[in-house]
């Protein structure tokens, strides 16, 4: 250490870093009681290639290496341990991606004082302060409360803590459950950001408030909306959000682009594919076009086989009835003959053995009775399970 510059000794008062709060915070708290830049403060230490760009300040949260801890605490006697809790390493990497350089929302209690950035505000999957318990608020725009009624968000926070919950497991690598019965949380994410249709104009119910002459400038517009499947799985999310808003990133990205209303959306989403994986799927599949569903199905291959067989079953009891009679009765000529032999077909391969050995009149007898059955049976799409 050189003795000529006053920082390089150990500084003479040090604030002691608030609760929760992140290093880029305590570093530019101590600068500006010195009246340096953060910058200069990590040159007076002896660190930082570039001190003056951000992206190296912002880095230090993600590896503080031994050196610079060393550095930072020789100078301000702060413990390597209270330095390491300020930083983001207890992240996978993957998940450090997510958070945001500069927090995006605030706790109203925490606001009290601005100068100090908390670590549970830059991470998209808190939504309640953790010293306060308050609800996060964003740092521009309107709150969760006047976008959602009171009764809403009682109905929506346990399904937004139990997708935050996972989300914050998953970031701190203690996921993902038992692999072989539940869909890794990036496959949910996936699917929830997945286009389940393709884009469409806006539907006069989705720009509430306007008058019938700026509903039908927009329709005029038609400036074609993302149909993704997030609003199907939290219809709430589709009410709230503003129609040209409401399309998120796809995947993991959608957390670490999306504004509060979309992150919580996205945790109420995750929560409800975790709660009923099978139900939720197998509503959004209904909605899809083909398109859609071919997308959707080959993002629900990499969910276990257990559940990919039971989305499978609920979509064959769901499905409208396939009225044989019916089909047939309207179809005239060639497409009635192309009908009756399709059906023919599948019956007599499904009913294989029954039929065999049967006479040629019983056996039109049988297909017969299997036909007038199948009116009521229930007619598969495309198929989830893979082959
Ligand atoms: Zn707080």
């Amino acid at each position: 250490m050189e003795a000529d510059h006053p920082l390089r000794y150990r500084l003479p008062v040090v604030p002691a870093p608030a609760a929760d709060e992140r290093l880029s915070s305590w570093l530019a708290r101590l600068a500006a009681l010195y009246g340096v830049t953060v910058g200069g403060l990590l040159e007076h230490f002896g660190i930082g290639e570039r001190p003056s760009s951000s992206d190296f300040i912002g880095d230090l949260e993600w590896r503080l290496g031994a050196g610079e801890a060393a550095a930072i605490a020789a100078a301000t006697g702060q413990s390597l341990d209270a330095l390491r809790a300020m930083t983001f390493a207890e992240l996978r990497p993957r998940a450090r991606g997510l958070v945001a350089r500069r927090g995006r929302r605030i706790c109203p209690a925490c606001a009290d004082n601005p100068a100090i950035k908390r670590k549970s505000e830059a991470l998209p999957w808190v939504f309640w302060c953790p010293r306060h318990g308050a609800r996060m608020r964003p740092l521009h725009g309107p709150a969760l409360a006047d976008r959602f009624c009171g009764e809403a968000l009682a109905r929506l926070d346990p399904f937004a803590q139990r997708g935050a919950a996972r989300l914050g497991a998953w970031a701190s690598e203690e996921e993902d459950g038992d692999a072989s019965a539940t869909p890794s949380l990036v496959s949910l994410l996936d699917f929830l950001t997945a286009s389940y249709r393709r884009p469409s104009p806006p539907k006069l119910v989705e720009i509430p408030g306007a008058t019938f002459r700026e509903r039908r400038f927009h329709e005029a517009l038609s400036r074609l909306v993302p149909r993704q499947t997030l609003p199907v799985v939290v219809p709430e999310y589709d009410r709230a959000a503003p129609v040209f808003a409401k399309a998120v990133a796809p995947g993991l990205s959608a957390l670490a682009r999306g504004s509060l209303l979309q992150t919580y959306a996205l945790a109420v989403g995750l929560g409800r594919l975790s709660d009923a994986p099978v139900a939720e799927a197998v509503k959004a599949l209904a909605a899809s076009d083909a398109e859609g569903e071919a997308r959707l199905c080959g993002i629900l291959r990499s969910w276990p086989a257990p559940l990919r067989r039971r989305i499978e079953s609920e979509r064959r009891k769901r499905a409208p009835p396939r009225a044989v009679g019916l089909a047939l009765h309207w179809c005239r000529g060639s497409e009635r003959d192309d009908v009756w032999r399709r059906l023919a077909t599948d019956l007599v391969a499904e009913n294989a053995e029954r039929l065999a050995g049967l006479g040629a009149e019983a056996k039109i007898g049988a297909l017969m009775r299997l036909a007038e059955a199948r009116k009521h049976a229930p007619v598969s799409k495309t198929p989830v399970q893979s082959h």
